[in-house]
C-alpha cells in the first residue's frame, strides 16, 4: 500500500520564504542501510566546530521499541501506534513511512522551527521517505546516501549488525534484504559517501554540507 503524504498542505504557513524563493530552507536527507554507520556519521558532523548551532538533526517519531541505550526524545520520540495515528491524522508529519512493520515519521513543526532559526536541517530517514519528499518544493533537499563499503557490503553490514547486539537473527536477515533494495536506490541521491573509514567518511560529509551551504 502506498502511503499518502501530506504534500498538498500549505506547510510553509508562517515561514518567511516562499516555495518559489531561491532561499528555501536547506534540508539534508541522509539514508543508508542499517549498519552503514549513518547515525555515527551524523553525530560526528554535528560535533564539527564549523556547524555548532547551525545544523540541527531532527529527532523523528517511531512506534518501535527502544533498542539498547536509546533514549526517548534524544534518539527517537517513541510513540504508541495510537499516538502516531493521532499525529498522522492531524498532519503533524512532513512525511511518514512504515519500515519493518513499524511507523516512522518526521515532525513538521521541528523542521520548520529550525529552518526559521536559519539552521540547516538533517533528516536521517529511509529511502521511501526520501522519495516521498521529492515532490515537496518548500525546502531545498540535498540527498546523501551512506554505503557501508564499496565491495562486500553484505559482509560488512552483517558484522556491524551482529556487533550491536540489538537485533535477532531474523531481524538481521530482514534488514540485509532491505539493504539490497535500498542500495539499488542510491543512484537517486545527490551524493554517495562510502563509510569504509569513519574519519574519511566524516570529512567527506562535512565538506558536502559546507559546499551546499555556500550555494
Ligand atoms: P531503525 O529502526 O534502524 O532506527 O530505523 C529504521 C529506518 O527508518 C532507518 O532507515 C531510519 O533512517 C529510518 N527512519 C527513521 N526515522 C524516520 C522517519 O521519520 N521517516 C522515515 N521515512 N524513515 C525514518
Amino acid at each position: 500500500m502506498r502511503s499518502k503524504q501530506p504534500e498538498a498542505r500549505p506547510i510553509f504557513d508562517g515561514c518567511p520564504e516562499k516555495p518559489e524563493s531561491k532561499k528555501r530552507g536547506l534540508v539534508f536527507i541522509v539514508s543508508g542501510p542499517s549498519g552503514s554507520g549513518k547515525t555515527t556519521l551524523i553525530k560526528r558532523l554535528l560535533r564539527d566546530k564549523g556547524y555548532k548551532g547551525n545544523l540541527a538533526k531532527i529527532v523523528t517519531c517511531t512506534t518501535r521499541e527502544p533498542r539498547g541505550k536509546e533514549k526517548d526524545g534524544r534518539d527517537y520520540i517513541f510513540l504508541s501506534k495510537k499516538e502516531f495515528k493521532g499525529k498522522k491524522e492531524k498532519r503533524e508529519f512532513l512525511e511518514w513511512q512504515k519500515v519493518f512493520g513499524e511507523y516512522y515519521g518526521t515532525p513538521l513543526a521541528d523542521v520548520k522551527k529550525n529552518i526559521l532559526l536559519g539552521r540547516g536541517v538533517i533528516l536521517c530517514i529511509d529511502v521511501k521517505g526520501a522519495k516521498a519528499l521529492k515532490a515537496n518544493k518548500h525546502f531545498r533537499f540535498v540527498r546523501i546516501f551512506i554505503l557501508p563499503s564499496q565491495d562486500n557490503w553484505r559482509k560488512t553490514l552483517k558484522t556491524r549488525l551482529k556487533l550491536r547486539l540489538s537485533e535477532s537473527q531474523e531481524q538481521i536477515k530482514k534488514r540485509l534484504k532491505l539493504a539490497e533494495q535500498e542500495i539499488a536506490s542510491s543512484k537517486d541521491y545527490d551524493y554517495v559517501v562510502v563509510n569504509k573509514d569513519i574519519n574519511e567518511a566524516t570529512e567527506e560529509l562535512v565538506s558536502i554540507v559546507a559546499s551546499e551551504r555556500k550555494r
